[in-house]
Order: structure tokens, then sequence, then C-alpha cells
């Protein structure tokens, strides 16, 4: 298949480099020059633009950082819908708002450009083995067309509704690893003011109800103290952003996501922005006075 790529960072690089082994024809573009030279020489023809890339692919696939980006190179000047051919389809991995994701669908249609968003979860190294779980939103007959696609990048890939819906899941799952590192935070802090070995605390309740993928993958950078990305706190605090703004247009409470929000903004400004989402933990212990290690 011709597939055209736009936005070769963290994720899009290892993500193209896969479409590269499968054996399609790749085209791609981003406005930092090095990344695509790096993509150029695993095999992939250079785009001149996003407008080039979707002129010359059935398939235009972005993985860029935010909302205002996809926009940009889907719909501003020198965007996919400059070049993109009727009948053709823009795949949209990034993990932006649900709302963006509709008003991107809707441009495209108006052009005869078919569109599905599909974010992933998994970070950098499910990106580079191939295995991310894709959360897709569209119709059921784009869809059967890009599954193909979706499965040279991931593991799984859910239809989970329309246009938007894709969005919408990837939101609920950041919800929920927030919130979640947020309580572990708070239960990892009491138990180790309170004289408690916090990595006897994670081992006791591991096996419970407690118990999760986030506890069992966080809470050991927490005790050992290493707060390498990862998933890193400012992109983080874009999604719970955008999560906010999409339950305000639909006037949906989330007072947890706003809290953990809250936090996540307090320690950008501490300059912790760039480090794991697992950091959370630091903003508890410092207003307790305490740092979960082992005694
Ligand atoms: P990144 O910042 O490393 O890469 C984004 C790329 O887009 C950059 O190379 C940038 O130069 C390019 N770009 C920006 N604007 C552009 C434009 N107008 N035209 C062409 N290129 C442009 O980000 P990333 O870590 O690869 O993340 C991409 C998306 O995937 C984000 O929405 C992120 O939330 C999501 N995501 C990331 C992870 C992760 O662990 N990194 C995991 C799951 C989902």
């Amino acid at each position: 298949m011709k597939v055209g790529f736009v936005g070769l960072g963290i994720m899009g690089k290892p993500m193209s480099r896969n479409l590269l082994k499968a054996g399609h024809e790749l085209v791609v573009y981003d406005v930092v020059k090095t990344a695509v030279d790096e993509i150029v020489a695993a095999g992939a023809a250079r785009g001149e633009s996003a407008a080039d890339v979707a002129a010359r692919s059935e398939i235009t696939i972005t993985m860029l950082p935010d909302g205002p980006e996809v926009e940009a190179a889907v719909t501003g000047p020198g965007g996919v819908l400059g070049g993109a051919i009727a009948g053709s389809i823009v795949v949209d991995m990034s993990s932006i708002s649900p709302l963006v994701a509709q008003k991107v669908a809707a441009a495209c249609a108006a052009k005869g450009v078919e569109f599905v968003d599909a974010p992933v979860s998994g970070g950098e190294p499910k990106a580079i083995d191939g295995s991310l779980a894709i959360m897709v939103g569209g119709k059921q007959e784009v869809f059967d067309k890009v599954l193909p696609l979706l499965q040279c990048m991931g593991s799984s890939a859910t239809l989970t509704g329309p246009a938007g819906a894709g969005n919408v899941t990837k939101l609920a799952n950041q919800i929920m690893v927030a919130v979640n590192i947020a309580g572990m935070s708070e239960a990892l802090v009491l138990a180790t003011k309170a004289g408690i070995d916090p990595e006897v605390v994670f081992n006791a309740v591991k096996g419970g109800l407690a118990g999760s993928t986030v506890l069992n993958a966080k809470a050991p950078m927490v005790i050992g103290r290493n707060f390498k990305p990862g998933f890193r706190i400012r992109l983080h605090q874009k999604d719970l952003r955008n999560a906010l703004s999409a339950a305000e247009a639909m006037k949906v409470s989330l007072p947890f996501t706003s809290l953990a929000q809250q936090v996540l903004i307090a320690l950008m400004n501490k300059g912790c922005g760039d480090l794991d989402h697992s950091a959370i933990a630091t903003f508890i212990e410092d207003m307790a006075g305490v740092e979960v290690k082992r005694p």
C-alpha cells in the first residue's frame, strides 16, 4: 500500500519503521528535517510537505503532539487536505481532544476524504516492537481498510465508535492512569511516614483488589527513585486538559481528574514536566515531608 506518514517523533519514527518492515511504500514528512533524513535512510521517500505526502498516498497517517498541530498539518496551508486525493484516508494516531478529531473529520469529509482517529497506548517500547493498543473512531468500512496497516504497528486495534470515539477512549485510559498513580502515591507516602517499608506494603497489596498494571509499573519506580520517562508529565497534563475540556462541553463533572490536572501543572512549574508521571508521588511527598523509599 502507498502510505504517507507525518510526524516522526518518539512514536512516529518506530511506527513508520514497522510499516517499512511490513513492505509498505512509505513517504514521510516532519517539520524537523533530521527526523525525515533518518526515516529516508531506512527506506522511505522524502515528502516536501504534508500536502505532498498526502498527494502520493492512499492512506496518510499523522502522529503529532496535540490538536493544534493536527489541525495545522491536516487543514492548514500546505496540510494534508491540500494534496489528498478524494477517496483517500487520513488516520490520525495522535492523542488529541475528541472535539478536534470531529472537526478534522468534518473538514476531511468536505473534501471527500475519509478520516479515522486512532490514538495509541503503550509508549515508545511498544511502538518499537509493534505491540501498541490502538483505539479507533470512525466508520466500520474505513476501519476495515486501515486495519492491516494498524496491525503492523499494534497488537490490538479496536473500533470504539464514530469519529472522536478513539480519543474519548484514550482520554478514559489517561484519567484512570492519572488518578490511579495519585492514589498509589498517597498510599505509599502514608505507609512510609508510618515507618513501614513501602516495598513491603507494595508486595502485600499487589495481589489484592488494589493491585493493578499501574501499581506494578509505577510503585517500583517511586520506591527506586527512578523518574526517567516513560510517559512525560507534560504529555499527561495535555491529555487531562483535553479530557476536562471535552467533559466541560458535555457538562460532565470530573473532580478527581481536575485535581490530578492541578498537581501536574504544579509539577511542570517545578521543572518536572519531562519526568515520568510516577513523579506525581513527589508532590504528595513534599506535603508530608517524607520520601517514599526503603528504610
Ligand atoms: P514528539 O513530540 O516526540 O513527536 C511529534 C513530532 O511531530 C515531532 O517530530 C514534531 O517535529 C512533529 N510535528 C509537529 N508539528 C508538525 C507539523 N505541523 N507538521 C509536521 N510535523 C510536525 O511526540 P510523541 O511522543 O511521538 O507523541 C505523539 C503523540 O502520541 C502525542 O499525541 C502523544 O500524547 C501520543 N502518545 C505518546 C506516547 C509516548 O509515550 N511518547 C504514548 C502514547 C501516545
